[in-house]
């Protein structure tokens, strides 16, 4: 039997210390001169789409295939930069549990997050992550989180010839936000939060992850809900 783990990126494999909100920042000011900020807004669990497109309409710029095209791009390069100035870090525990495994032949593993797949690749490449991850679903395949559980199957049942689409219960859905949660459950998945990144444990039990972890740096939970996760509640 195999099982498919679905990765979210900030706040759970890393912390890219704010560089994608600056970079996004300044592709408003580079693509439209608008000093924009990110008041009254929460990011948290947010694909990049989503929140490019909100800039756009708070600031009653024209949106279109092209321009939203352009805006990416210019935010992909400032990431480039503003990487490099980051204190960019993986948390603790994370990259052993992906070389473990990475290891295993029962296990695929991909991401799930809003990132586009550009910034993914800035992030995860500074930190030689991507070598983990063979396939995933990015903030441009949807604005809305909650579309990308079901594109991130696909691609993993296409990418390795195993229909995890009717195999729901044997999908981890791993992430820092209730947003993760509620897009795994979608999905009907088994759902892990860890609460290093952007939402605290307590509002992460409010959304009722099959698992709820401080971080990884002790994994056996982890490893026996990968091993067996009919002892959990869904
Ligand atoms: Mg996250």
């Amino acid at each position: 039997m195999k099982s498919l783990l679905l990765w979210d990126i900030d706040g759970t494999l890393i912390n890219a210390d704010g560089a994608g909100c600056r970079a996004v920042l300044q592709a408003m000011k580079d693509c439209f001169g608008v000093e924009a900020s990110f008041d009254g807004f929460e990011l948290a669990g947010r694909t990049d789409r989503q929140i490019m497109e909100w800039l756009m309409v708070s600031h009653n710029l024209e949106n279109s295939k092209e321009i939203f095209q352009q805006f990416s791009a210019r935010y992909i390069e400032c990431l480039n930069r503003e990487i490099l100035l980051a204190n960019i870090h993986t948390y603790k525990g994370v990259e052993s549990i992906l070389q473990t495994l990475h290891h295993r032949d029962d296990i695929f593993q991909g991401l799930l997050t809003g990132n586009l797949s550009g910034a993914a690749r800035v992030k995860l490449e500074c930190l030689d992550l991507c070598r983990y991850f063979s396939f995933g679903a990015y903030g441009e395949d949807g604005a809305d989180r909650n579309t990308l559980g079901p594109i991130a199957l696909q691609r993993a049942s296409r990418q390795h010839g195993y229909d995890f689409e009717t195999e729901p219960d044997r999908v981890y859905v791993i992430g820092d936000t209730d947003r993760d949660i509620v897009c795994g459950k979608a999905i009907g998945a088994v759902t892990i939060a860890v609460a290093t990144g952007f939402h605290s444990k307590e509002r992460l039990a409010t959304a009722n992850p099959t698992l709820l972890l401080d971080d990884f740096t002790e994994p056996a939970e982890f490893f026996a809900i990968l091993n067996d996760p009919l002892p959990y509640p869904a």
